[in-house]
């Protein structure tokens, strides 16, 4: 006899005695990794390779108990059986941990202290070379409102990183927003962090002085080898790479070597350069790279430097790029690409990622929001560039006019989280990739008109997919790459 219509599921006897004599499945999705293997992945991230034969037996509850699969899918909560007496609340305390960045709410709070640059940077979205200092500087008023909403968030670390421009054009109010941040948190008692992201070319002895005293930490950009660093950072007038690299060695001769980090941004000329690049990197003494694609925003557009090159493009220069890294490591030189550590943090340990993009719901305005030069708040330094461009859609409010409760709960903010969630987002809801990827409502409002965006058709999957599938054909066929992989964990 049929269930009614009105009985989604069978009576509880029918559960309890599948237990008895055998196995349930817990929820799971899968994907292909090759011609031969399934990723299988479940709520909590964990992963289980298996060939199609397996993965046959496994639904089809046909897995021998006891045998070397089967202990790995119960151990990895993919079955629950007559012993599984923890399991379930096992599998939800790790889901509670896995989201706690949630919790945490907003960390990051950019400041866009200028609009101002000495640079002009052919990808660059927001730089102004413009000297007038009151139509692009923020004022100390619209300063000291941001911090009042900075201190508003629940989180109890906060980092505020100063952006520009170049935000050392506007020393003066970075000093400002430091001493009056130390003060209020003489209240607030938050773990304090601050970053300046810059281009080294207006350093000084004052300025390495105060972020010596304010342990302040400093994130730079090197692009590569000097000829493709000045091609890529042209600074009229002057040297680009020379004053970065003379940047460097200052502010590790005053602050220590690990106080100062640099990010490289990927362009058409970058792509048959990539171990030149690492090498560049490796010269300067640096353990870190984050191979980066170009943002669909901003001149990055506008001067079709984006279109320059295809996601297939990038994906080869990235697998290069990986593939000598981890040569480099296996010579003994420790070097980590960024991006892969944060897949691998989400793979291997229980915890999620402040990493904006691979956020699930996004990290956008709650893991990160940014305060511009003339007081809007945007959701993202992505949403920021698109306004840049015309596009405020994700403009949640002024620091003049809005409160912050209205600004976190605005329909600029709350939309798109909602209609971007993976678990909900078609093609993102049965991927076996779900639990490592994110939702990046930015990117695809960017370049597809709404914030979901057709997954077949996104840059941001196909890359995400692709690293992915990599990755974990690494740690399961390269035992000398798993081992210095998983030397890239760092929670
Ligand atoms: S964006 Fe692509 S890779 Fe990421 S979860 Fe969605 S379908 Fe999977």
């Amino acid at each position: 006899m049929g269930l009614p219509v009105s009985q989604r599921f069978k009576p509880l006897d029918f559960y309890n005695q599948s237990l008895i004599s055998g196995y349930q499945l817990l929820p799971f999705r899968f994907i292909r990794l090759d011609a031969k293997r399934y990723v299988l992945t479940n709520e909590v991230g964990e992963y289980v390779v298996l060939p199609q034969n397996l993965l046959q037996d496994f639904v089809h509850k046909l897995l021998v108990p006891n045998s070397i699969v089967y202990n790995q899918l119960k151990s990895k909560h993919f079955l629950l059986d007559a012993d599984s007496s923890v399991a379930l609340d096992l599998l939800a305390l790790k889901y509670r941990t896995k989201s706690m960045q949630i919790a945490n709410f907003t960390s990051l709070h950019m400041f866009v202290v200028t609009l101002r640059c000495d640079h002009s940077c052919p990808y660059c979205q927001v730089s102004r070379q413009s000297h007038d200092r009151t139509a692009y500087d923020m004022s100390a008023a619209y300063a000291h409102k941001a911090l009042e909403f900075t201190f508003q968030s629940p989180a109890l670390n906060i980092k505020i990183e100063f952006q520009g421009g170049e935000p050392l054009l506007n020393f003066d109010l970075i000093k400002e927003i430091v001493l009056a941040a130390k003060q209020k948190n003489l209240t607030h008692q938050k773990n304090l962090q601050f970053v300046i992201a810059t281009n080294l070319s207006q350093i000084n002895e004052e300025i390495l002085q105060f972020c010596l005293e304010h342990d302040i930490l400093i994130s730079t950009s090197l692009d590569g080898s000097e000829d493709l660093h000045n091609a890529n950072r042209p600074r009229p007038g002057m040297n680009s790479y020379q004053s970065t690299i003379q940047g460097i060695q200052r502010v590790r001769s005053v602050l220590g070597i690990d106080k100062v980090g640099a990010l490289m941004t990927t362009t058409k000329a970058s792509l048959p350069r990539v171990t030149e690049i690492i090498d560049e990197y490796i010269r300067q003494d640096f353990h870190s790279i984050f191979l980066r694609p170009l943002s669909p925003y901003g001149f990055a557009i506008k001067t079709k430097t984006y279109e320059a090159y295809t996601t297939l493009e990038w994906l080869e220069f990235y697998k290069k790029g990986l593939d000598y890294i981890l040569q480099i490591n296996k010579q003994g030189y420790q070097l980590v690409e960024d991006y892969t550590s944060i897949f691998l943090n989400k793979m291997l340990t229980p915890f999620g990622t402040s990493y904006v993009d691979l956020q699930s719901p996004a990290g956008i305005g709650i893991s990160a929001i940014i305060f511009n030069h003339d007081g809007e708040v945007y959701a993202s330094d992505e949403s920021r560039m698109l306004a840049e461009m015309g596009d405020k859609t994700f403009r949640l409010g002024n620091l003049q006019t809005d409160t912050y409760e209205q600004m976190m709960l605005s329909d600029a903010l709350l939309d798109p989280l909602e209609q971007s969630l993976c678990e909900s987002s078609p093609m993102c809801q049965d991927c076996g990739f779900q639990a490592y990827c994110g939702s990046d409502p930015v990117y695809h409002h960017a370049t597809q008109g709404d914030y979901v965006g057709h997954k077949a058709f996104s840059g941001f999957c196909k890359k995400n997919m692709e690293i992915l599938r990599h990755i974990i054909t690494l740690l399961e066929d390269d035992p000398e790459a798993k081992e210095i992989l998983f030397s890239w964990v760092r929670n």
